[in-house]
């Protein structure tokens, strides 16, 4: 049988073989619907703009990767890749403040850039009127893609080495047995494999559907339109010369093509398609990446009739900043398909329902080569040296992949594909979707929502105002400002001086039992977890490379019963894979639920409520017991992840608005008060505590991140001890670091740090101590730079703010206000 077959020969599945054939993986083969290799697919036809710079470091590292693997690519002495450079412009103060917060993004995660006033954006593209523009964000190793051809020229070196491909070959189905792809249907007959990897683009979802995998992405229409010839390009010049120009203003981009203007506009209403609507590709013939010279796109599947309509206002908008549009028309266009995702980042790894069918969709050009060399690292067992965290299928949960929330999701990303989106601007819809029982309760208390994971969250509630009275709560400035009130500030304050109830519902939990359990959790995680029933441990799941994977707190609760608090569905995900029939996984986030009851004065109200003794001798730190409060049967566990003293108080989902409103009497006379996210998160990073996927992921270790204490190498074999034992042999290249801002400069995180004016590396998580009176940011340095009182630099918008790296944690590091 075929070691891996790859459903469609576009950009992303040539670029996969490719890939696994230069790891030595040559038993693959591509199948291909059209013929190779204008396809008829999005890749056949997208003008390949490049724009490497990303809110997410995952997206940037997979673009600069991207960058590399074309720039060396050629085919016939033919470059795959123009390095022309790209150029955003700001039309507006909002933009021109936000081109300077990408720099510092592009130079966070090592891509160089620089600001360019009007008349510097104009010298470079002359057809821009800088009038109209504020200035520019100019990444010189920007350029434009040559799809087809490069996937061409990876397929010859594939062949090479050994990959097939066959076009005109139609996959019809799968053969599933026992939750396994056996064998892949296809047009010219049945072919045996040992794994499935589905890089169909838009038809993706339909060939999830024929195996019973559900891929969550929505096809949508963008739009496209070239022009006649532009008044001082010249005929028969290069095919592209200048730079490549985003004017995100009015959600559009621009190249050249030749002696014409191609323009891409987002500004139209969505316009999704069925995937089960789509044709098969009909051949579209030569000719399909230089529609200018004829008509490439025609006949294309994956290409719907332009509509003048919707180009109207980005038309006029074009001709705007470029005034020598006016003398020019649309001499073609089309409403080309590609597909959007929930969260606007791609789907890719192994599916939750077959273990051997794998996808790879929602990539663009952009990304392309990189996830291909990822994808090809992770089939072939490695860990893909870029962390795909937020690009991993398995981190939507059942609802994600409602046809209903894919669908409005997948049209919001459209929507907001070249907007300034702010880090923790939720989304406006489906809402609310995911409530606490405590909600009806926090909205009568003026909560302000934010969202995760279609949870409700309450970031701080108005009823708190008064608590603000008599304190000096320390602002940030207006972008880091945006979401927050100073109630924040003091319901952080008031966390360390009397009581607060944080709703905790929202962190997924599993329930783990079986004969198996201890074993499996003992196998995937860094800590000893064979202690007897009613300690709770916080731990580690480890990549095979040592690579954290998660951090998790399990508690003990029988000898073959375990609650396991995790960071997402992904976790969830990873111990039902290694679990076998003597060990039941329960995902339990959504029946249960919880409140943290934070505080100095956390003791007194419990004791009043619970039916056992809670003193400190009787309920250690870090242990669980079951208890009652009033009549709601509790899960208690003794810890806190703000530094006070506390409990994490779980019940059944139907009894929470009870656990509530007791706790909410019992504690009005020592002030007890809800807090908010906001609070929480300040709180956290004042006591270094670090967050998963924010502070570290898959390409940091345990000692890097300064989380040592949470490995046990001698508790026997785990997932991940020989590599980390492995790297301690030479000691960590790089730490995670507290940094205090010293001007006082409250930040986001994701600016880059410099050291003697180089960059050295970026910040995580960020904001302000209200406790402590500090600035604060994690900061990713490399090891030489991370002694306490190292002087940084951080950038933040465009101004280099001073720093110092500090011991960690920066609140109580004696841990004396949790331990009593
Ligand atoms: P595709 O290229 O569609 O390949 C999927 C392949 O699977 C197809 O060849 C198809 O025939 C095959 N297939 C499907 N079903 C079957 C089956 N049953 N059996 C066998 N084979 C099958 N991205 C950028 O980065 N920069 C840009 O400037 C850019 N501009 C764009 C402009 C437009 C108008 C559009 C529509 C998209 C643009 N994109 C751009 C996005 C980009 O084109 C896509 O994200 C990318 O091409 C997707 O590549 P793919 O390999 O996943 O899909």
């Amino acid at each position: 049988s075929v070691q891996v077959l790859v459903v469609g020969a576009g950009i992303v599945g040539c670029s996969t073989a490719y890939h696994l054939a230069r790891l030595g993986i040559t038993d693959v083969l591509v199948v291909e619907q059209g013929p190779l290799f204008a396809t008829g697919g999005s890749s056949s036809h997208a003008p390949g703009l490049v724009f490497q710079t990303n809110p997410s470091e995952t997206m940037s590292r997979l673009a600069a990767s991207t960058v590399q693997c074309y720039s060396g690519l050629e085919l016939d002495g033919q470059p795959c890749f123009h390095q022309v450079g790209g150029i955003e412009v700001a039309a507006t103060p909002q933009r021109w403040g936000d081109l300077k917060r990408k720099l510092g993004l592009a130079t966070a995660w090592g891509i160089r850039g620089e600001l360019l006033d009007p008349q510097q954006v104009h010298d470079r593209i002359p057809q821009v009127d800088p009038s109209r523009i504020h200035g520019g964000l100019h990444v010189p190793t920007d350029g434009i893609a040559k799809p087809v051809r490069a996937a061409e020229a990876m397929t010859r070196e594939a062949k090479r080495l050994g990959v097939r491909f066959a076009g005109n070959t139609e996959v019809i189905g799968f053969d599933v047995q026992g939750g396994k792809v056996r064998a892949v249907r296809t047009s010219r007959g049945d072919v045996p494999v040992q794994t499935v990897l589905c890089c169909a683009g838009i038809w993706g979802p339909k060939i999830g559907r024929l195996a019973g995998v559900s891929i969550p992405v929505q096809p949508l229409a963008h739009q496209y339109a070239v022009t006649s010839p532009v008044p001082g390009l010249e005929p028969g010049a290069d095919e592209v010369r200048q730079p490549i120009l985003r004017h995100q203003d009015s959600s559009m981009y621009f190249r050249q093509v030749h002696d014409r203007y191609g323009i891409g506009s987002y500004q139209h209403r969505a316009i999704p398609v069925h995937s089960n609507d789509l044709l098969p590709t009909a051949a579209p013939g030569a000719g399909a990446e230089a529609p200018s010279e004829g008509g490439g796109w025609k006949g294309m599947a994956s290409v719907q009739p332009f509509t003048p309509e919707d180009f109207a206002g980005p038309w006029a908008d074009a001709r705007e900043l470029l005034p020598a549009l006016k003398r020019t028309e649309i001499a073609e266009g089309m409403n080309g398909l590609f597909l959007f995702t929930a969260d606007g980042m791609p789907v890719l790894g192994p599916s939750n329902e077959i273990d051997n069918f794998w996808v790879a969709e929602a990539v663009w050009i952009t990304h392309a080569a990189g996830v291909g060399r990822a994808m090809a690292q992770w089939l072939a067992g490695e860990v893909p040296d870029v962390d795909l965290r937020q690009a991993d299928l398995r981190r939507f949960e059942d609802f994600a992949h409602s046809p209903s929330y894919v669908g409005e999701r997948g049209a919001q990303s459209f929507r907001e594909v070249y907007d300034i989106i702010h880090p923790q601007q939720p989304p406006e819809h489906p809402r609310p979707l995911r409530t606490s029982p405590f909600h009806d309760r926090q909205r009568e208390l003026g909560a302000v929502f934010l969202e995760a994971a279609g949870w409700e969250r309450p970031h701080w509630y108005e009823s708190n105002k008064p608590l603000v009275d008599g304190r000096e709560i320390v602002e940030p400035g207006p972008w880091a400002g945006r979401y927050w009130s100073p109630i924040v500030g003091a319901e952080h304050q008031a966390t360390r001086e009397r009581v607060a109830m944080y709703d905790m519902t929202s962190l997924p939990r599993a329930e783990v039992r079986g004969r198996g359990a201890l074993d499996l959790l003992q196998r995937l995680t860094t800590n000893q977890l064979d202690r007897p029933p009613g300690y709770v441990t916080y731990t580690l799941m480890l990549e095979p490379n040592a690579g954290i994977r998660a951090d998790i707190t399990v508690a003990r609760l029988g000898r073959d019963a375990f609650q396991v608090g995790c960071n997402g569905p992904r976790d969830i995900a990873w111990l039902r894979r290694h679990a076998d029939e003597t060990v039941q996984v329960r995902d339990i986030t959504g029946g249960t639920c919880c409140i943290g009851l934070w505080g100095p004065r956390a003791r007194d109200v419990l004791a009043e409520l619970a039916d056992r003794d809670v003193s400190h001798e009787a309920f250690r730190f870090f242990r669980a017991k079951r208890l009652y409060v009033g009549e709601v049967p509790v899960l208690a566990l003794r810890l806190s992840y703000v530094g006070e003293l506390g409990w994490e108080l779980y019940c059944s989902a139907e009894f929470g608005r009870r656990l509530w409103d007791l706790l909410a009497a019992a504690g009005a006379e020592h002030g007890i008060f809800p807090g908010g996210r906001g609070a929480f998160n300040g709180l956290r990073l004042e006591k270094g505590y670090r967050a998963w996927g924010a502070d570290m992921w898959s390409l940091h270790d345990p000692d890097e991140a300064g989380l040592a204490f949470a490995v046990k190498a001698d508790k026997g074999e785990f997932i991940g001890r020989e590599a980390l034992l492995r790297r301690r042999e030479s000691g960590p290249r790089r730490r995670l670091c507290c940094l205090t801002i010293d001007d006082g400069t409250v930040l986001m995180g994701s600016e880059p740090v410099f050291a003697d004016g180089t960059p050295v590396g970026f910040t995580t998580s960020a904001g302000y101590g209200h406790s402590v009176g500090a600035s604060l940011a994690y900061a990713w340095l490399p090891a030489d730079l991370s002694g306490p009182g190292t002087p940084v630099r951080v950038s933040y918008f465009d101004q280099r703010h001073p720093a110092t790296v500090v011991a960690d944690p920066v609140f109580d590091p004696e841990m004396s206000r949790m331990r009593r």
